[in-house]
């Protein structure tokens, strides 16, 4: 995969790795032979709180690209910022991002702590990603025409967003491992 061909995340390079029929000697085996799909769903899990952070700092970082134009610019008179279909849009931003980040810090802390995470790593990841798009997206809008240029890091934001939804498992899984921790609850 050729990196500029990506839509967003474009300083970071991505490749495919092939390792068929690869020998390893015995002193470079990483973990136990056989037991490698455990290990990197294990790593997998941990990464999601790392892609949480990642989702939220850049809810985050739309929020503050764009909210100091809308307490500069005027229409009809007044501050964007002050209409009150402008306010409650923010507001609500604002909430989503504050839950994003409790969200996140809640499963660092219980992985940190050596409890049971991989639950709250996934709401983390699943929730962030979804808030980062919501933002982003909103923050073009809030911004109007300029928002939708490259004056503003605005539509990077944006496009960097989707893959929130897409590396260290999809949505879909978060949801189908958030369903199974559910349904354990639940049933025996
Ligand atoms: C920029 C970038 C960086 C990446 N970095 C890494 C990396 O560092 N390391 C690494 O290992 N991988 C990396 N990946 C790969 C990434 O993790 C995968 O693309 C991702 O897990 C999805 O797998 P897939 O592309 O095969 O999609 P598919 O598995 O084919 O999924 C396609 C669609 O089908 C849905 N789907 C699939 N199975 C189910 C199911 N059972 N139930 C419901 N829906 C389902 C998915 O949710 C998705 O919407 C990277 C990918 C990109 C684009």
């Amino acid at each position: 995969m050729k990196n500029n061909i990506q839509l967003g995340i474009r300083a970071s390079s991505t490749c495919g790795l092939s390792f068929d029929d690869i020998k390893v000697p015995e002193s470079q085996v990483l973990g136990e032979i056989g037991k490698g799909y455990k290990i990197a769903i294990e790593i997998l899990n941990e990464g999601r709180i790392g892609i949480a952070a990642q989702m939220v700092g850049l809810a985050q970082g739309a929020l503050d690209a764009s909210l100091p134009y809308m307490f500069e610019r005027k229409q009809f008179g007044s501050l964007i910022g002050d209409f009150q279909g402008m306010q409650f849009q923010y507001a609500q931003i604002a909430t989503e991002i504050e839950a994003a980040r409790l969200l996140t810090y809640n499963a660092a802390r219980l992985k940190q702590e050596g409890k049971g995470f991989v639950k709250e790593a996934a709401m983390a990841k699943l929730y962030s990603s979804q808030v980062a798009e919501r933002a982003s997206s909103k923050a073009i809008e809030w911004v109007g025409g300029v928002g939708f240029t490259r004056e503003f890091p605005i539509e990077k934001f944006y496009r960097d967003s989707r893959i929130g939804a897409i590396y260290e498992g999809t949505s879909n899984i978060q949801l189908q491992t958030i369903a199974k921790f559910v349904k354990s609850s639940y049933t025996k």
